[in-house]
Parts: structure tokens; sequence; C-alpha cells
């Protein structure tokens, strides 16, 4: 199938193709690259389709959450899309997200579309093929995008750099301590929301929720944020109190950048920063492959007996075998 028909058939809604989509852009063999990439290109520009990352340590309840959550918003009409940028998948072949029996109800849910986390030898590689699958689920007419992550290293960030706005999940802490959540992602958080706020954990889910709300306050306030963002909510995935209060406190935020224009300048810079990290990413591979990496084996023998100095090795390397580099400002 052409990528043309596979963008039409995606476009009117047959699942089949979208998860062949997907599939397809995931696929690291160079053909299919360049099928993707005229995927992708044949499907219409930014639409209204709200993205929304979801990161929590393993425990905290975010299947148990996505599942409640998103059968209320199908339940309300919306189509929900659910993927998953999981680390751990890469590095050992197991995946904490990618478990099938998770969210069952919602993955036999029609107006629901659910994958796992692509399999991918690095968290940027995870990253790239999520974010351009996020993008195939919107032209799919998916108008409700999640994107979840593991509280783990740097994959808050980048699907923070995919998504429109960013909830952290966490449970009831004891103590006053701001248990195990790293300051950079309390800095990338729009919501916190506690879950497990039900029976013998209420009284600790709000108490935790207090300290969090206090800390948030100690933020500086970001310019794309209107007053009291980032907030903290409780909520309770099993019982599902607090899930309408959580979506509609996400829908203001999103209206409120929509019409401050902060969400296409988001928008905007993420595209920008994705177009550096494939062009990153690509000079790195070439540097590892053929015939590139023999010629810098050979540079670096002639480095390393005398016989020209790195910074001359490194011109000639870009020069001959790179393409050219624009002369020193
Ligand atoms: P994940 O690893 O973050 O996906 O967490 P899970 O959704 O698998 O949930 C981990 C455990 O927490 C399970 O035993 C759930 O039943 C439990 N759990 C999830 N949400 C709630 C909740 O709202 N209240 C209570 N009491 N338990 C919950």
């Amino acid at each position: 199938m052409s990528p043309e028909d596979l963008a039409d058939r995606l476009q009117s809604g047959d699942r089949r193709a979208l998860a062949r989509a997907i599939t397809l852009v995931e696929s690291a063999r160079p053909d299919h690259r360049a099928r993707a990439l005229a995927l992708l290109e044949a499907l219409p520009k930014e639409n209204e389709t709200l993205r929304i990352g979801l990161s929590g340590t393993p425990g905290v309840g975010k299947s148990t959450f996505i599942e409640s959550f998103g059968l209320m918003l199908t339940g309300a009409g919306h189509r929900v899309a659910v993927l998953a940028v999981d680390p751990s998948s890469a590095r050992s072949g197991g995946s904490i997200l990618g478990d099938k029996t998770r969210m069952e109800r919602l993955s036999r849910d029609p107006h629901a579309f659910i994958r796992p986390s692509p399999a991918q030898s690095e968290l940027g590689g995870v990253a790239r093929r999520t974010r351009e699958a996020a993008t195939l689920c919107a032209a799919a007419g998916y108008d409700v995008v999640l994107i979840e992550t593991v509280g783990v290293g740097q994959s808050e960030v980048a699907v923070a750099h995919m998504t429109d706005l960013f909830c952290l999940l966490i449970a009831p802490a004891g103590g006053d301590e701001l248990q195990g959540v790293k300051r950079g992602i309390m800095e990338i958080a729009d919501l916190v929301l506690v879950n497990k706020a039900d029976g013998a954990l209420a009284a600790q889910a709000e108490r935790t929720c207090a300290d969090y709300a206090g800390a948030l306050r100690l933020l500086r306030r970001r310019p794309q944020d209107p007053e009291g963002v980032p907030k903290a909510l409780t909520l309770s995935a099993t019982e599902g109190t607090g899930l309408d209060r959580a979506w509609s406190e996400m829908t203001a935020l999103a209206e409120w950048r929509r019409a401050e224009g902060w969400r296409d300048r988001r928008r905007a810079d993420q595209a920008v920063h994705w177009f550096e990290d494939e062009v990153r990413h690509a000079l790195l591979r070439r540097l590892s492959q053929e015939p590139v990496k023999g010629a810098m084996t050979d540079l670096a023998a002639r480095v390393a007996s005398g016989e020209i100095a790195p910074a001359t090795a490194a011109q000639e390397l870009l020069d001959h075998w790179l393409g050219g580099a624009p002369p020193d400002r």
C-alpha cells in the first residue's frame, strides 16, 4: 500500500491502518523510514488533538488511572489513544508499561486505541517514534492522546517535549517529604495528581496533596501558566473520584494556553526540538557507520602518531566525509 493510501485509510478511522502506520514509523529499516516520512508528510498538519503526558513511578496507579480516566472520556464522546515511552523495554527487553493485560476494559473500547512502547535500543529512539505515533493517532481522529512514561531518567523530559500538558501521578506519601520526586519533574509538571485518595489512604492523600501544593507555590510562575498552575489534586483511580475535576483542570489549562498563543508556541518549539534531535542523531549514526567510522579510525591513528593535529584531523573528517563544515566564526 502506498503511503498516501495508508494516510487515507488511517484518516478514515481504520484501526488496522493506524496500527500498521505505527509499525511503519517504528521500523528502523531505511526503506520503511522513507515510506514513514512520506506517510507523515501526507497527513494534514496540526489539529486540535490534546496531547497529555503522564508520568509516575511503577505502582502509583498509572494503568488504573488511564483505564478509568480513558473510559470516562470515551463515555463523554471522546476518542482516546494511549501510547507509552518506556526506556526499560529498550534496556532489558522487558517493558514496565507494555503488559497487554493492563487497561483491559479500555483496550476493548472501540473508541480507545492502546499501543505499547516501541522497542528501540535507546530512549531517544523510543521517544522519536512515540512522537510520530502520536501524530498518526491525531490524524486518525483521536482527540485525546495520553502518553505514559515511568518516573525514571530522562523519559519525562522527552514526553514533555511531545505533549501539550504534563501530569505527574503520585501515591500518598508517608510523612512530609516529597517522596522520590526530582525537582526537575516538578518543574515540567502542570498538574500533580495524588492517586489513591480513598479508604484508609484518603487522609494521607489530602496531606500529600497539601504538601505538593505548598511546594508548587514556591516555584517561579511560568509565563505559559495562568495563576494557580501548576496545581495539585487528589483522586482515586479505583473509585473514579476526582477524575472529572482532573479533566476540567486539564481542559481549562489547555484552553487558556491556546487562547494566549502558548500552545502554538510550544508546539513550534517542540517541532524545532525534534528537528535538531533528528539531525544530531543522524550525524552520530553516520559517525558510527562505514565509511565514516573507518575514516575516523585512520585519522585517529594519524593523530596518535603525531602526524596531524587533532583539529586538522577533525576538519578533514568534516570536510571529506560529512559534506563540509562552515568556516569557524
Ligand atoms: P502502575 O504501575 O503505575 O501502572 O500502577 P497500577 O495501575 O498497576 O496500580 C498499582 C496498584 O495500585 C494496584 O494494586 C492497583 O489496584 C492499586 N491502585 C491503583 N489506583 C488505586 C486507587 O485509586 N486507590 C487504591 N486504593 N489503589 C489503587
